[in-house]
């Protein structure tokens, strides 16, 4: 049956299957087990919290429990399923054995240890090898993939609007944040990227600060990070405003962070390391005199999970590609006064970018 050109899901799972196997052969491995749910995902598609995935140089084969046989056979038909009647590394273990792998690699940095050492056990006499940045194998998103992170951006700007009247003096932080998470849900989100963050006042100065009880005064910056899981695909977003009377600082903070952003949207460009990228950035903030302000990376890779790889820090020396959905995020944040954070997703074309994100960014200025 044609399915208008779009690959189908045996065919995409056969893709990423092999990259997987590329990727094992580079570091003498003939066989991997995946536990972590999103690369169980992009691998097979099954889209279930439990199960795992174990590839071979010929097999792929999907290791559930009772719970999702039926879900498994649905979203992952181009593996074969296994369904285990003990616990699942077990399971998987014996199918590394049958299939007569020699060594297996996991993901180092997600699989518990005492989850390694079962499995380990078990598999004997396989080796199971951690092995660094699987992930990688995400890193280049697919056509259908960047669709998934725009819809996930759409209905979080819609959210985003819905709530924006409500984002005044007077207003509590916490009650911003359910609101907003309250929308995102009903225009369409799967959940909340994560914790809303909305970081009012002296509040702003903090890079992570989730919503508290505090009252959104007047003369203040007010972060909003927040994003939207659709069809298992992540969006991140951050909005500043400004409650009135808006001051020289707070304008000066704003413009330095904006430019800053807009340096980096415009330099973005595949054949840059993560650490060149950050730098188009960070210079800007730099120059303006406020380097130290600035205590974090530029962004992060985003897809099935929220922060995945390439990153945009001074310590990245990957090289980016076309494909890649990065975000872009620079801030200023002074203690005691607050913060200005600017936050868009873009995805790398093959001579710059193209920003995912439509929210205007003019600074806002909201009065009671
Ligand atoms: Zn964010
Ligand atoms: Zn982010």
């Amino acid at each position: 049956m044609l399915s208008g050109g779009m690959p189908t899901p045996a065919a995409l799972a056969t893709d990423r299957v092999n990259r997987l196997r590329e990727r094992l052969a580079a570091d003498d491995l003939d066989a991997a087990v995946l536990a972590r749910p999103e690369n169980v995902r992009y691998v097979s598609g099954f889209a279930g919290s439990a199960g795992l995935a174990v590839v071979t140089g010929d097999r792929a084969v999907l290791v559930v429990d009772f719970r999702y046989a039926e879900q498994a056979a649905a979203q992952a038909p181009a593996f074969e399923r296994v369904q285990a009647t003990g616990p699942l590394v077990e399971a998987a273990a014996e199918v590394l054995r049958r299939l007569g792998a020699r060594r297996a690699g996991v993901e180092a940095e997600f699989l518990p240890i005492g989850t390694f050492r079962k499995l380990a056990a078990a598999a004997a006499p396989v080796a199971v090898e951690p092995v660094e940045g699987l992930d990688r194998i995400r890193w280049i998103k697919a056509p259908e993939e960047i669709e998934a992170i725009r819809r996930a951006q759409r209905v979080a700007e819609a959210a985003f609007q819905d709530v924006l009247p409500g984002i005044r003096p007077g207003a509590v932080e916490r009650e911003v944040a359910v609101a907003l998470e309250e929308r995102l849900r009903r225009r369409g989100a799967r959940a909340s990227s994560f914790e809303i963050i909305v970081a009012s006042g002296p509040r702003a100065a903090l890079p992570h600060g989730v919503a508290s009880e505090r009252v959104i005064g007047p003369g203040e910056c007010v972060t909003i990070d927040f994003g939207a899981v659709v069809d298992g695909y992540f969006s991140d977003c951050t909005r500043t405003l400004v409650t009135a009377p808006v001051s020289d600082r707070h304008r000066e903070v704003y413009a330095v962070v904006r430019a800053a952003q807009e340096a980096a949207l415009a330099g973005l460009r595949p054949g840059l390391t993560g650490r060149e990228a950050d730098a188009l950035a960070r210079d800007v903030i730099a120059r303006a005199g406020y380097g130290e302000a600035f205590g974090h990376s530029l962004g992060h890779g985003i897809g099935l999970a929220v922060h995945e790889g390439p990153t945009l820090s001074p310590r990245e020396e990957a090289v980016l590609a076309p494909g890649a959905v990065v975000t872009v995020e620079p801030g200023v944040y002074l203690p005691g006064w607050g913060g200005v954070r600017i936050e868009d997703m873009v995805v790398l074309t093959q001579d710059g970018c193209e920003n995912l994100t439509a929210l205007p960014k003019d600074l806002i200025e909201v009065s009671a």
